[in-house]
């Protein structure tokens, strides 16, 4: 799938690429809206079809992956609320064996996400991930999602990167669009990013199920 000698930079997507998507999903569809209808006095049902088309409108705006955001508009500590479903916070299978490999490689490896600050310590609080990146990038830093051309163009300014040696994995079509028009040339989707969710049928990138696809000639 992949030619590992024309590879020096790595950059790899953190939900739904390294961490269980499970996590997310069950936070944001089934959790904040259980807080959301307890404080509002609403039913469960009520408070979903009222959070739906809300969280709809954000999607791929830097605000949609933003705590501080979610919390204000919401009236409800979304980062508190996260703190207490962490026990689900869970690294996705071979993952940690890849990023072993990959760390003893001589290649760069950059975690780059669209998740706030906040999320994002907890996750690697968690997790212990961090120790094998040679940086960590936050779109909140850059001030634009990955959804968006600018990001990489900021995102190459603060990582020098070469494009045509350079392999993005991340489970987002939408992040994986972006990336591949600004000319990054090695791109691979990620066909289930949540363990509890069947399979996803991916046409549009060559896609793994699991990072032991990518481990020949790493
Ligand atoms: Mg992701």
């Amino acid at each position: 799938m992949i030619d590992w000698n024309k590879i020096d930079t790595v950059l790899l997507d953190m939900d739904g690429t390294l961490l269980d998507l499970n996590f997310d999903n069950h936070f944001w569809k089934e959790f904040v809206p259980l807080k959301f209808a307890e404080k509002q006095d609403l039913s469960l049902e009520a408070a979903k079809l009222q959070l739906q088309p809300r969280f709809k409108s954000m999607e791929g705006k830097l605000e949609w992956y933003c705590l501080d955001y979610w919390s204000e508009v919401l009236a409800l500590d979304i980062a508190g609320l996260k703190a207490e479903l962490s026990g689900l916070i869970a690294v996705l299978p071979h993952v940690t064996e890849f990023l072993e490999r990959a760390h003893q490689s001589p290649k760069k490896l950059y975690l780059v996400t669209n998740a706030h600050r906040g999320s994002l310590g907890l996750k690697m609080e968690k997790t212990c991930l961090q120790v094998f990146f040679d940086a960590i990038i936050s779109s909140h830093d850059l001030g634009f999602p990955k959804e968006q051309a600018d990001f990489w163009r900021l995102l190459q300014q603060q990582i020098p990167f070469a494009k045509q040696s350079t392999l993005l994995i991340d489970d987002s079509l939408a992040v994986l669009d972006a990336a591949r028009q600004f000319g990054i040339a090695h791109l691979i989707s990620v066909s289930k990013p949540d363990s509890q969710l069947p399979k996803k049928n991916i046409t549009a990138y060559p896609a793994i199920e699991d990072f032991r696809e990518l481990m020949a000639g790493l």
